[in-house]
């Protein structure tokens, strides 16, 4: 049931934010040369998290510079971003490491490049510019045109870098608190300062439903509030978990005011059931909220999937380990005709409304789609495999195909789309390139499909990247998995397990 995984989505996070004080920090990496670096705890931070690894020899040269392409990692490793833009934004970055990030920073509206078409992954970052992607990237939106510092008046990231300040990220270069320095470069310990802060009392809600308050004024955040790949609840459930673990504070005591002064600790709930109640805004929260519940390495096994009844088709984890019973055909197939594609393929009735309003859509956008493949028998993908071992060998076979049982086309509630007369969507380099492709991968969350394997997450799918084929979960749960940031994969296990 699509809201299920909505609520439970939300709740694995919750759940991860409130179970045990504190988690865990992972072993800090102990760098040789931060010793006296004033930001060395920052900087032990971003090794637990993950977010660096040094820069080599046991190092992590902490008066180095930061370019903008590892700047576009430190961010997507920090906040998660999984989107990836359905064309190749940038041309000085192809074969650049950082690409796939920069792409994903791209998709996050975090940067539109240094020119046209162009990123310049090799340039330096800028306090300015550190301060506009961070503000993009926290949604912070309040302190614009306090004109705090002196020294920015001709940058076009005064904006930004009064937000910042605002926020608690900086208080202005070391020489003098009015000065900011926004050509300065940003140094690796600077940015892991800045990193840091960054994760200090979070608004905890999308638009308007959560307000904090800082004296003397009052804040509504209207985010984006979503960390590391998990949005943050639109019903107050967050606030309840909260609750239950004893951090809402006696409301407008002296404390809870100097607390509201110096980092927007105290947040006033304006919706969901605790409303006009305070909760105090966890600066660990950022950091137990990315650890919802990771899928397992994609090996090759035989394991029946636990959500195996017919109308369990949207969270039935399907991949390398977990397969459906050769018994599983539902039985409500009608023909793709009946939601005005082409016919000769079969598909659940269940899915046919959406799936019809989804091919009027692209026809009427100009870019209608054909359907290639849909409901695949246990015996069908049997004779699949084989075809493909055949063609490519069996290595290549299990990256481009799933073993019998493995396969989503089995639920009936899964379709590979092409262009309208056009070639096989695998013949092109990229479909989601193409005009059609590209419609696809924009709109089909919104009529309840999900591209089940994305660019670049074969590690994560355990397929390789297949813009053609969608899955149906009903538009809740795709537009949760969509604002989630997580893959299908990820989404189920994270809210359901196997
Ligand atoms: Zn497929």
């Amino acid at each position: 049931m699509p809201s299920r995984l909505l609520t439970v989505l939300l709740s694995v996070a919750f759940a991860m934010a409130t179970l045990g004080a504190t988690p865990a920090p992972a072993q800090a990496a102990s760098f040789t040369d931060i010793g006296d670096s004033p930001f060395r705890s920052d900087i032990e931070w971003l090794a637990a998290e993950g977010i660096t690894s040094g820069c080599g020899d046991g190092r992590f040269c902490p008066h180095g510079a930061v370019t903008r392409g590892q700047m576009a990692s430190f961010l997507v490793r920090m906040f998660g971003y999984r989107a990836q833009p359905a064309t190749d934004p940038f041309r000085d970055d192809n074969s650049n490491i950082h690409e796939a990030s920069i792409n994903r920073v791209y998709a996050a509206g975090i940067t539109v490049g240094c020119a046209s078409d162009r990123f310049c992954p090799d340039g330096v970052v800028t306090r300015g510019q550190m301060a506009t992607f961070l503000a993009r990237a926290l949604g912070l939106r309040y302190g614009a045109g306090s004109d705090h510092f002196a020294d920015d008046d001709d940058s076009k990231h005064e904006t930004n870098l009064d937000r910042l300040f605002f926020a608690g990220i900086t208080r202005g270069c070391a020489s003098s608190t009015d000065h900011v320095c926004p050509n300065g470069t940003v140094t690796r310990e600077q940015m892991a300062a800045f990193l840091h802060r960054s994760t200090y009392a979070q608004p905890i809600g999308p638009a308007g439903v959560v307000q904090v308050v800082k004296q003397p004024l009052t804040v509504i955040f209207t985010g984006p509030a979503r960390f590391r790949g998990v949005t943050f609840s639109a019903d107050g459930t967050q606030a309840s978990h909260q609750a239950s673990s004893g951090t809402i504070p006696a409301a407008s005591s002296a404390a809870d005011q100097t607390a509201l002064v110096n980092g927007l600790r105290y947040a006033h709930l304006t919706s969901g059931p605790m409303a006009g109640t305070w909760v105090k805004v966890r600066s660990d929260l950022t950091t137990a909220m990315g650890r919802a519940p990771a899928p397992p390495p994609c090996t090759y096994q035989d394991v029946l999937t636990s959500r195996r009844a017919y109308n369990q088709f949207a969270t039935t984890l399907m991949d390398t380990i977990y397969k459906l019973p050769s018994s599983y055909a539902p039985g409500d197939l009608v023909n793709t005709s009946s939601a005005a594609l082409n016919s000769g393929y079969s598909i659940r009735s269940i899915i046919a409304a959406d799936l019809r309003a989804m091919a009027m859509a692209a026809r009427d956008a100009g870019r209608p789609i054909q359907v290639v493949s849909a409901y695949r028998s246990y015996t069908q993908q049997a004779a699949t495999f084989d075809y493909w071992v055949s063609v490519g060998g069996y290595e290549h076979a299990l990256l481009t195909s799933a073993r019998a049982g493995h396969s989503e086309h089995q639920l009936g509630t899964t379709l590979d789309f092409t262009s309208m007369g056009g070639a096989a969507p695998w013949t092109y380099s990229d479909w989601a390139s193409t005009p059609t492709g590209g419609w696809m991968a924009a709109n089909a969350w919104r009529y309840g499909f999900v591209m089940t394997y994305p660019r670049g997450e074969t590690a994560t799918a355990c397929y390789s990247y297949e813009p053609w084929h969608y899955r149906y979960v009903g538009k809740p749960t795709a537009a949760a998995v969509r604002d989630s940031g997580m893959i299908l994969r990820e989404a189920i296990w994270a809210a359901h397990g196997p």
